[in-house]
């Protein structure tokens, strides 16, 4: 699982691990945020109303769910549980609280942190990103503080200071059997 800051890149590496190893399967998420510009729903989302993401929760068809500076994100169950029986890694791209409900029944887990070279760096790059007004941006840089005290929670760090890089390494810690 890959978990980090708002900001911090991950999208842009998971979009870069995709490119580089087309063979990693990565889980889509459902969230009840609206698409951002260029958002392809089923690429980057499912987009679901309130009461679709309520019924998912209902029917046990998430493995973990969130809520997230005003939205719920949720991870699907059925395709994670599809993909791990054919003895394939899934990467997921999720915040702290999902992370670390999947850690708590999937031991065997890796929980990876995608962390900025700096605070500074992330400021920089939230406010560069101009898809959220400012009174979100401070939300989710509030949350991001929070998430940087506890990095010492993940079995991982990488740091995404160059993304092909980051990419690479990512790659290799899920294909890697995980340590004894
Ligand atoms: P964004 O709105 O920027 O796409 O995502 C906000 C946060 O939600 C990010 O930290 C992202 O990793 C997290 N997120 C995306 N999908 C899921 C999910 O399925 N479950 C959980 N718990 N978090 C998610």
């Amino acid at each position: 699982m890959l978990s980090g800051p708002s900001g911090v890149g991950k999208g842009t590496v998971v979009a870069e691990v995709r490119r580089r190893h087309p063979d990693v399967w990565v889980s889509v998420s459902v969230t009840t945020r609206k698409p951002r510009p260029g958002e392809v729903e089923g690429e980057h989302y499912l987009f679901l109303d309130d009461e679709a993401f309520q019924w998912l929760i209902d029917n046990d068809g998430l493995l973990e769910w969130a809520e997230y500076a005003g939205n719920r994100y949720g991870t699907p169950r059925a395709p994670v549980e599809e993909q791990l029986a054919s003895g394939n890694p899934a990467l997921l791209e999720i915040e702290m609280q999902g992370a670390r409900q999947v850690r708590s029944r999937a031991a065997d887990a890796q929980l990876v942190f995608l962390a900025p070279p700096s605070f500074e760096e992330l400021t920089l790059r939230l406010s560069g990103r101009g898809s959220e007004p400012a009174d979100v941006i401070e939300r989710r840089l509030a949350i991001a503080r929070a998430e940087l005290e506890s990095v010492g929670d993940y079995d991982v760090v990488v740091v995404n200071d160059d993304v092909a890089r980051a990419a690479d390494q990512l790659v290799v810690l899920l294909t890697a059997p995980p340590p004894a």
